[in-house]
């Protein structure tokens, strides 16, 4: 590929201690992932919200990658006590990144808290902890290793996601949150057997894939999500 595409890749800040500065934190695993599909990812922390449109002018791609808990608050809830870790200048950041890619048409795949993101920034809401909220016997916080697929999901025909996965595919996964109603804009794209929202695309043109798993951790198919983001990026007229 002579043209490589830049891939704007979310990522938090996180203090060690309270005297500790905040640093910059992301599972190097989607800057590979990215890497290895021929893009060439730029890491962005949370930063003032007025900075997202200049930064998606010059980028290619978004990435939105796994992370702390969306703030329930941003759609209309109060907080579970199951509730993790949120992050409001994550949260605000994100959102705004989501609102101008989606306006800018750029490519843009979601990844875990980032089905989350997207979903929230459209109008849709959270299921805030499985458990809780859904018990079942599948565990969606898996005990195994993070590269270990434990749960079958159901792809929906003639999606963007069947496309790269067929009928269904076994995945990892590592989210107590999941997409409870779905936002207008978005249509479901993949169910766990316990009915639990794994995938959803949006449905006016514009190429946004999610999933509630982690292919920057899978290999096969799980890798060519990452080549289809790039190679969208790709198509993108030059910025
Ligand atoms: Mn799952």
């Amino acid at each position: 590929m002579s043209f490589r595409p830049l891939i704007l890749i979310t990522a938090t800040t996180r203090r060690e201690s309270p005297d500790d500065p905040a640093r910059v934190r992301l599972n190097g695993a989607y800057v590979d992932a990215v890497a290895r599909a021929g893009g060439i990812g730029i890491v962005a922390p949370p930063q003032p919200v007025s900075a997202a449109e200049a930064l998606l002018e010059r980028v290619d791609g978004l990435l939105l990658t796994g992370g702390e808990d969306v703030h329930p608050a941003l759609y209309g809830a109060a907080a579970h006590r199951a509730l993790g870790r949120v992050t409001a200048e994550r949260d605000a950041w994100e959102l705004e990144l989501v609102r101008v890619a989606r306006r800018r048409r750029i490519p843009t795949l979601a990844i875990c808290r980032g089905i989350q993101v997207l979903n929230v920034a459209l109008g849709g809401t959270l299921i805030q902890d499985i458990p809780e909220e859904r018990p079942s016997d599948l565990r969606h916080e898996q005990a195994a290793g993070r590269s270990d697929r434990t749960h079958r999901i159901r792809v929906e025909p003639g999606s963007r996601l069947a496309t790269l996965f067929g009928a269904g595919a076994e995945v990892n996964s590592m989210h107590h949150q999941a997409v409870d109603r779905v936002a207008s804009g978005l249509q479901v794209t993949a169910l766990a057997p316990d009915g639990i929202i794994e995938g959803v695309e949006a449905t006016d043109g514009w190429w946004a894939v999610a999933v509630q798993w982690h292919p920057e951790e899978l290999d096969g198919a799980d890798s060519r999500l990452f080549a289809a983001l790039v190679a969208e990026a790709s198509d993108q007229p030059r910025r």
